[in-house]
């Protein structure tokens, strides 16, 4: 058949536009796109490869969580969503697209917004400023583009709907603060969206709270209903059932019970909880996706060095290393047998967490570097810090010098010699800094969370037998979690311990999704790490973070002799 002229081509194609337009439901997001909208490339939107996305586009209630792996066209359809918003719901004022900082603003603006309206000149026309890159005027309303690093970007506008990109890599507290720019509107719509990152934080904590959607695709030979996100396994290494190799090597989709191939195009998205107040979660991986053959995702996940990207980018799920995150099973898991003590003859050193109220850890040495946890306290007054002094035979005290900047130099000045306030310093590292003078420690944060990680981590305390204030101590233990962070001004990356948000387990409160006992802890270590004479208190470790103290704990080494083993020590790793 000879190829149509041009002009003939260009005829079909508004025919084609014309019955697709004929239609249009405005008032809705699917009838909008399906009838109206064209992608990037100048072709008509259509679902074909992405038809999982079908039930986002129908979903309409006002508050939508998307967890998702990379490249699965969820951010077309937040863009399609907040340009449809502008245009065509009467309501709306105006609405703010916020992202992590001002460059992906930038990079997002110019590079998905801009081509997405120029391929659509009835959307661009209703656009008044359409180079602005931070405000874009769509029909009567604005769609602003907003950093959520720069403080500035924050505050300002009056919002009707909110889209958060990437709110991994946004502070959970300008996140907070943004929310309130909706607190006027009538009309309130929120969307989340991003690659989850860590367990229980930013986006993975808004799916974890939200009715959770998964994909489930209709078997063409037994008939059951397969998710293969929920068939997927959660630890490298174990069998895969809803991924089935050839023997030519290539891979499909399998139904787990029947071994039929899967069809993608063929599903619905199905809530694990049904409650109506919830927000609506989708979880979306690559096994979704016909671009990503199941022979790449068994191949990555048979060979990858790196599981926090597969876990994260492949498979849309959070991933912790060991370590970056503890679990309550690795804490509960040191529990001796010894019941709580109220007193000591032995000396003890101290750790106290000062909030609305005071959480203290008190622990003695067992032997080398193994330590044994006594006591576990919540205290009101700081009388009763005083009467812990005595009672536990404390050598060394660390409190946490905020909030309470002058209560605890007071409890510092009735202790003499025996308590240190305790002063985070960023981003200096190179271990704590101790100032007998002032009686103040400083150390970075991290590397003193880091602190009570490694103790749990390496076994290195025993703590009292199981009991209800063990549980909430264990909860507590859990909540922060190491997470990778870019300094947007100079690119250096480091990392930092962020306050995850754990699910409230039945029968607890939100005080099991508080950190106090694990700073307590910290600090009751930090302590201990210098409890063995003023010398080896005072003196630097910069740099030999793997140094073996051991020998020094022992009592019948004096200063001299501990600052000379030590110093041997230094020069021997520094060879
Ligand atoms: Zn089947």
């Amino acid at each position: 058949m000879p190829r149509p002229s041009g002009k003939f081509s260009r005829l079909r194609k508004r025919l084609a536009d014309w019955k697709r337009s004929a239609t249009v439901d405005r008032r809705r997001l699917i009838s909008w796109v399906l009838g109206l909208v064209r992608l990037e490339d100048g072709q008509p939107f259509s679902f074909r490869g992405h038809e999982y996305l079908r039930g986002l586009y129908e979903d309409e209630f006002p508050r939508i969580v998307v967890r998702k792996a990379a490249q699965l066209g969820v951010t077309t359809w937040s863009l399609l969503l907040s340009f449809h918003l502008c245009a065509n719901v009467l309501k709306v004022l105006g609405g703010i697209y916020y992202f992590p900082t001002v460059k992906d603003v930038r990079d997002f603006s110019r590079g998905r917004a801009g081509p997405l309206a120029e391929a659509n000149p009835g959307i661009l026309s209703a656009l008044g400023d359409v180079d602005s890159i931070e405000q874009k005027r769509i029909g009567k309303a604005f769609l602003y583009f907003r950093g959520l690093r720069s403080a500035i970007s924050v505050k300002s506008v009056p919002a009707d709907f909110l889209i958060f990109d990437e709110i991994d890599e946004a502070p959970p507290d300008k996140v907070e603060l943004a929310r309130k720019r909706m607190a006027h509107s009538d009309f309130r719509i929120e969307v989340a969206l991003g690659n989850p990152t860590l367990p229980d934080y930013g986006i993975s904590a808004e799916f974890e709270s939200s009715d959770r959607r998964y994909y489930h695709m209709k078997c063409p030979g037994c008939s059951r209903w397969v998710s293969p996100d929920r068939e997927f396994p959660t630890k490298l290494g174990e069998e895969i059932s809803v991924i089935r190799e050839e023997q030519d090597g290539t891979a499909y989709l399998a139904c787990p019970h029947c071994a039929s191939e899967l069809d993608r195009a063929v599903g619905i998205w199905v809530p694990e909880k049904q409650d109506p107040g919830l927000a609506h979660g989708y979880a979306m991986s690559h096994l979704l996706s016909i671009k990503v053959s199941p022979a790449q995702i068994l191949e990555e996940y048979r060979t990858t060095r790196f599981p926090q990207i597969f876990w994260n980018t492949t498979l849309g799920r959070p991933y912790a290393d060991a370590g970056a995150k503890l679990t309550r099973d690795q804490v509960l898991a040191l529990c001796g047998d010894e019941p709580l003590q109220e007193e000591s003859t032995k000396r003890c050193t101290m750790g106290i967490d000062v909030g609305g109220r005071f959480h203290v850890v008190v622990s003695r040495r067992v032997d080398g570097q193994h330590r044994k946890v006594i006591h576990l306290g919540v205290h009101h007054e700081w009388s009763e810090l005083d009467r812990l002094m005595h009672r536990f035979q404390v050598g060394r005290a660390v409190i946490d010098a905020l909030p309470e900047l002058h209560g605890a130099k007071e409890f510092v000045g009735r202790h003499p010699g025996k308590v240190w306030r305790c002063f985070f310093k960023e981003p200096v590292r190179g271990g704590a800094s101790w100032d007998d003078e002032r009686r103040e420690v400083s150390i970075n944060r991290a590397e003193a969370l880091d602190l009570s990680a490694a103790a749990i981590l390496e076994g290195r305390i025993t703590l009292p037998r199981r009991q209800p204030r063990l549980e909430l101590f264990a909860a507590q233990l859990t909540v922060d979690a190491k997470k990778l962070v870019t300094n947007d001004e100079t690119g250096e990356q480091r990392y930092a311990y962020v306050l995850t948000r754990p699910p409230v387990m039945p029968g607890e409160n939100e005080e099991y999704r508080e950190n106090h006992f694990r700073m307590a802890l910290t600090y009751d270590l930090l302590a201990a790490s210098s409890d063995t004479g003023p010398a080896v208190g005072a003196c630097s470790l910069s740099g030999v973070a793997d140094l073996d103290t051991r020998p020094l704990h022992r009592r019948t080494y004096g200063p001299q002799r501990q600052w000379r083993i030590l110093r041997r020590r230094v020069r021997e790793m520094r060879r």
